[in-house]
């Protein structure tokens, strides 16, 4: 083992159910390091304003070697660090935190880890795209599949919020993205042009385990692949009905130990063995029920 301990961790709240500790945990020994990756609760701003200033001024003077951030701190930490890298500015959003010299640099591994295991879980042919939810992850999503030449809508139930998404990214990629509302309506007429559908609303999620993203009604594309991000349960309501309609289709783990590993990467220098990482969710899945968030 080498000498230096890491001292990692994760911002957000709640942190009860987050699983990085544990992909983490796993990822340090995997590599031999020691050191430990703890969750770090602060609440929504304003209420937790200070305590993130402490914890990156933690950062700052090298108490702590790397932080992860998940909701509510993805944007609010922006204003608080010195650089951002050329995608999470392009995001928008910083799920990753790390330190060169005094200085602290935002970074935002979710759209690579995405574009990864989107491509080893499905390796799908360039086409079009449609990606339902239009929050952090969605922007995420829709930089990397329009970055990678995809034609692309994005639906939400609130038209605003997809149509701001859609202009933001349109102004840094060359393939078209467009906006439309989550209803049958409006997603029926592109379904012909639709080759993966990605969904990026927590609908399927534990506390939502029956409830699914697609129109009741609307049949899926026949020749669409299904991701969802969604990654607790391992097979969510979206992805068994895409599977009972002879389509392919993942869950969102992959993505989840991708970004893991990206961040992993960029504080310690070393690659961590995914496999061991998925094992160590996959044990901790055995004995609890959990539910989203990184
Ligand atoms: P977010 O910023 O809160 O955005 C969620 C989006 O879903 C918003 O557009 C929201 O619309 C929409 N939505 C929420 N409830 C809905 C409903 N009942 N019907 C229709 N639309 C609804 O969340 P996020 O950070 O983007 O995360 C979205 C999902 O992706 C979560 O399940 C998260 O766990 C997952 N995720 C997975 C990974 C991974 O590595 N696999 C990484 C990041 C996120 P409103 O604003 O109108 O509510």
């Amino acid at each position: 083992m080498s000498g230096k301990q890491f001292a990692l961790g994760l911002i957000g709240w709640p942190l009860e159910h987050s699983l990085s500790p544990v992909i983490h945990t796993a990822a340090l020994r995997s590599c031999e390091l020691q050191g430990e990756y703890l969750p770090y609760p602060i609440p929504p701003l304003p209420e937790g304003a200070q305590a993130l200033r402490v914890i990156l001024d933690d950062l700052r003077r090298g108490k702590i070697d790397g932080l992860n951030v998940t909701i509510p701190h993805k944007q609010s930490v922006v204003p608080l660090l010195d650089h951002l890298t050329p995608v999470a500015r392009a995001i928008g959003a910083v799920n990753t935190i790390l330190r060169d010299g005094r200085e602290l640099i935002g970074d935002n591994t979710d759209m690579q880890g995405f574009l990864r295991d989107l491509s080893s879980a499905l390796s799908p042919r360039v086409g079009g795209a449609l990606v339902l939810g239009a929050g952090g992850a969605a922007r995420a999503v829709v930089y990397g599949l329009c970055k990678s030449k995809w034609k692309v809508w994005v639906a939400s139930r609130r038209l605003d919020q997809a149509t701001e998404l859609a202009n933001s990214i349109n102004s840094m990629c060359i393939s078209p993205v467009s906006s439309i509302s989550l209803e049958a309506g409006e997603i029926e007429p592109i379904t012909p042009e639709i080759t993966l559908i990605v969904n990026a609303t927590p609908l399927g999620m534990a506390s939502n385990l029956d409830a699914s993203p697609w129109p009741l009604g609307l049949p899926l594309p026949w020749d669409a692949m299904i991701y969802d991000l969604v990654y607790v349960p391992q097979e969510t309501a979206f992805v068994r009905s895409a599977n009972k309609n002879g389509l392919r289709a993942t869950t969102g783990l992959g993505m989840l130990i991708e970004q893991a590993a990206l961040a992993f990467e960029l504080w310690t220098g070393q690659q961590a063995s995914k496999s061991v990482m998925r094992g160590a969710v996959k044990a901790t899945d055995a004995q609890t029920n959990r539910s989203g968030g990184i």
